[in-house]
């Protein structure tokens, strides 16, 4: 049972910066890092290859994601500014966990967490440093 998200600080602001300059189009980006029993750690992203991206649409071949066990989840951005996963969203997830931005991208909280069910997880910033 995953209990516990957290994030570097410099993982979270990509998220943001990355969506702010692909507006109006969707953002995706592979996020990567470790797992614990009950948490996660994400401290590392990548820009998918061969990543399309569109209005109302993001997605990449998922044949072509390279076989990385450090990819826990997947980020993408919401130009809608809707803060919730889609059906499409969850028709479509990978690995353990979602992340979604929101237009304007400007805050934190502008940025939610789920899990396949689509529930809302609590996430934070790693308080190392
Ligand atoms: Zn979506």
């Amino acid at each position: 049972m995953l209990t516990t998200v957290r994030f570097e600080k410099s993982v979270i602001d990509s998220i943001l910066s990355h969506a702010l300059d692909t507006y109006p189009r969707e953002a995706i980006l592979l996020l990567r890092g470790k797992k614990g029993e009950d948490e996660l750690l994400i401290n590392d992203i990548v820009v998918p290859p061969l990543a399309t991206h569109g209005v109302g649409f993001s997605g990449f071949p998922s044949l072509m994601l390279p076989l990385d066990l450090r990819v826990v989840g997947v980020s993408h951005s919401h130009p809608s500014g809707h803060l919730e996963p889609s059906s499409h969203d969850l028709n479509h997830f990978y690995g353990r966990i979602m992340v979604i931005a929101a237009y304007p991208f400007q805050s934190y909280s502008d940025i939610a967490v789920f899990d396949k069910e689509g529930s809302r997880l609590r996430w934070q910033l790693t308080s190392g440093l």
